[in-house]
């Protein structure tokens, strides 16, 4: 059994690193997250892009443990804000992780932009780096349209504001998918699926 630590606190993103591993068929593989290693000094997310922060995260990870390590760096990206909030969503309010100010801010921004104008996109860049030193990055976009108020009571972040663009989500938003439906669509899903080939070679190591 080969471990993977996946350098997040975030029970959902562990949860759905378990289902696309599982998915893919793939055993031999235990995915803990940072609750189960030892507590290590967490490096600041000072990268200017998605990637460059989940590369920051994935080898202070792999480093501190000694574990192959996979981290993920994501967002929204609006395209009437010129991409913001994109690397700064977490704290866009100014208070990091806070959900409901963060979604708050995003609507007051872009409360006078029509609808035809509101397009956007989640982003994920996820870094994977093995004890060997061996570093892979992959990115996923999902494009989709800014609701004028919240919708919906799954998912977490961001997830009530976004309208997929994609025709099976049917005009729902994200918190109005399911989990596994999420998965198939979303940014994270994307970008998890190019890890795989590299997941299940580790597997195997
Ligand atoms: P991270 O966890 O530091 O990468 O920060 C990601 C931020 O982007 C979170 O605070 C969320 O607000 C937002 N975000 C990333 N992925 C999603 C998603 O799948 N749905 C909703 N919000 C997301």
């Amino acid at each position: 059994m080969t471990t993977v630590l996946l350098a997040s606190r975030n029970a959902k993103k562990l949860a759905e690193l378990r289902r696309v591993v599982a998915a893919a068929g793939i055993t031999g593989l235990d995915v803990v997250g940072l609750d189960d290693v030892p507590e290590y000094p967490e490096e600041p997310e000072t990268g200017a892009t998605f990637e460059e922060n989940a590369l920051i995260k994935a080898r202070s990870g792999a480093a501190a443990t000694g574990l192959a390590c996979l981290a993920d760096d994501s967002g929204i990206s609006v395209d009437a804000l010129n991409g913001m909030p994109g690397v700064l969503s977490a704290r866009w309010s100014g208070r990091h992780g806070d959900d409901t100010a963060n979604n708050d801010l995003l609507l007051a921004q872009i409360a006078d932009v029509p609808a035809e104008r509101r397009g956007g996109a989640f982003v994920s860049a996820c870094a994977l780096v093995l004890p060997t030193g061996s570093e892979t990055v992959v990115r996923g976009e999902w494009r989709g349209t800014i609701l004028p108020e919240p919708r919906g009571a799954n998912g977490f972040g961001y997830d009530p504001l976004f309208v997929p663009d994609d025709e099976v989500a049917q005009g729902r938003s994200s918190a109005e998918l399911s989990g596994a439906e999420k998965d198939a669509l979303s940014h994270r899903g994307k970008a998890l699926a190019q890890l795989v080939p590299a997941l299940r070679e580790l597997s195997q190591g």
